[in-house]
């Protein structure tokens, strides 16, 4: 497999009035588990049903119901630790998390504190060709999810819904590594990808099913390197924590907004407050929302109806039998057996039903030229139609096939776009098709020539002309192609004009 090696991206620097300072960003993602039923309960969590309609006894909290683990869920976790190459605990533990809100039946959300499924990991996050951030995971802990409060239906009253109640969520912690606003939308965005990858998050943000807390503190450089160097975050600035972002735009200009707000307190003399923020997208800015709570505000303490929980090491290494390919080993493959560029490889492996289109295409075949295919004429056609490759009216058989019928001469590059055009109107067989429509280069040499040859000695000027200067030995090439009614082989055509004039 190819071996890439990455150099370290430069932080972002934003020059304030008096000197200049560093973004130093950590965040916690919100990740929703992919499982059919809830962290606790057998209750359902489907979207996109009726209000309270996914809602079990102890998901609502009704005396004397007590949770069960779903085994399924913590796999998820694992799953997710062992992609994002962490630590996985055997022994982790339940604690709860006090609080008052309508949305939360239980008055305390049951998390892990103390003792998370999963420890350190990392993620790979590329700025460019040969450039990537390596941002430290902390943790991985899981967590029950709150319900919906709805303060818009009714002007007089609020509603509640608690179908999301007690759906597990894991919250990857990441370390304060990403430096830039276009890093922390990258990390995100490749995290998304390695969930989706593993098949433990949809990944689908719009619904919020993967949302970040964004901790932002401004630094002057040098300091980060300190903090590197000591684990000592004394060395750092303080934060601000911009809660629940669902959107890559949004974070970062969230994010830029933040930054500079910190550097005028900090240059104007004042201090930054440790607090919690919400970031407004249609002012472009982000406000106090509530000072920052600590872990002891919440009184976080063992569940006392949950035993720790232990999982075997062979369980979990079953469950690493089971992993996929993921995203960075399979850019480095495709670059490494299709030869393909880095851009390309990072198309052709975004999602993953992109990449097995990809290999279904090219296997047995010219990798560049199947990518070129998928990704400009496919791609390039699906992107117009607002499709996806699930839903591709071109198979990569068919696909497959028009590569082969350029690849034995039949077809020309031009005939084999209409061939795809009318694959995807009107499908069938890529051959077929080709021959009712009277595609067809002409590879009888035999005709070819004669054309050639009567050009030749019709045009007595032209082959002087060619024969000082062979770029003109383009023009017989020209008439020819002409007089086949473009269905001869430019290439074979070439090859013999230089032949027959002894160039
Ligand atoms: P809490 O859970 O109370 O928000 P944590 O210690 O778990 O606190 O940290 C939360 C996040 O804040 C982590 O992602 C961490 O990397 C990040 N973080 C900590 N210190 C800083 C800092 N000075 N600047 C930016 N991010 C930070
Ligand atoms: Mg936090």
């Amino acid at each position: 497999m190819l071996d890439l090696t990455y150099a370290t991206p430069a932080p972002k620097v934003i020059a304030g009035a008096k000197s200049d300072w560093e973004l130093v960003i950590g965040m916690e993602i919100h990740a929703q588990v992919a499982s059919n039923s809830k962290l606790f309960s057998g209750a359902s969590t489907q979207v996109g049903a009726e209000p309270n309609a996914n809602v079990s006894f102890v998901d609502c909290a009704m005396p004397g119901m007590l949770p069960v683990i779903n085994e399924f869920c913590v796999e998820q976790a694992v799953r997710t630790g062992l992609g994002l190459k962490a630590a996985i605990h055997l022994r982790s533990a339940f604690d709860r998390k006090n609080y008052f809100y309508p949305d939360l039946p239980q008055g305390y959300q049951i998390s892990q504190l103390y003792h998370p499924i999963v420890g350190e990991g990392e993620v790979l996050v590329e700025m460019g060709p040969g450039v990537a951030r390596k941002v430290r995971i902390e943790r991985i802990h899981l967590e029950q999810d709150a319900g919906k409060s709805i303060h818009d239906m009714d002007p007089a009253m609020s509603f509640v819904d608690f179908n999301r109640t007690g759906v597990a969520l894991m919250e990857i912690v990441s370390r304060p590594d990403i430096r830039g606003p276009e890093e922390a939308a990258a990390y995100v965005a490749k995290l998304r990808q390695i969930l989706r990858y593993l098949g433990t998050c949809d990944g689908n943000m719009q619904n919020g099913n993967l949302r970040a807390d964004v901790n932002v503190s401004v630094c002057r450089p040098g300091q980060y390197e300190k903090y590197q160097a000591s684990g000592d975050f004394s060395h750092l600035g303080t934060r601000c924590e911009i809660k629940n972002m669902n959107s890559l735009r949004f974070i970062q200009q969230a994010i830029d907004y933040e930054a500079r707000r910190q550097i005028a307190i900090v240059e104007d003399g004042g201090t930054v407050t440790q607090e919690t923020r919400l970031y407004d997208p249609d002012k472009g800015e982000t406000r106090s929302m509530r000072s920052k709570e600590e872990a002891h505000d919440y009184r976080y303490f063992p569940d006392p109806d949950l035993l720790p929980l232990e999982i075997e090491q062979a369980w979990v290494d079953g469950i690493a039998a089971t992993m996929p390919e993921l995203p960075d080993a399979k850019k480095a493959r495709f670059m490494a057996d299709y030869g393909l560029t880095d851009y390309d490889a990072n198309v052709l492996t975004a999602e993953l039903d992109s990449g097995a289109f990809f290999e279904a295409v090219a296997k047995g075949r010219d990798g560049k030229i199947a990518a070129n295919w998928v990704i400009n004429e496919l791609f390039g056609r699906l992107n117009r139609e607002g499709q996806s490759v699930a839903t591709s009216p071109v198979s990569a058989a068919q696909l497959g096939g028009v590569l082969d019928l350029i690849a034995k001469g039949e077809i020309s590059g031009k005939m084999a776009k209409d061939l795809f055009e009318i694959l995807w109107t009107e499908g069938g067989d890529p051959a077929e098709q080709a021959a009712r429509h009277g595609m067809k280069q002409v590879t009888d040499m035999g005709a070819i020539e004669a054309a050639l040859d009567a050009l030749i000695a019709a045009n007595p000027d032209q082959v002087a002309k060619a024969k000082v200067n062979a770029k003109l030995a383009g023009w017989f090439t020209g008439q020819v192609l002409k007089a086949t009614g473009g269905k001869a082989n430019p290439a074979a055509v070439n090859a013999l004009v230089a032949q027959k004039l002894g160039l």
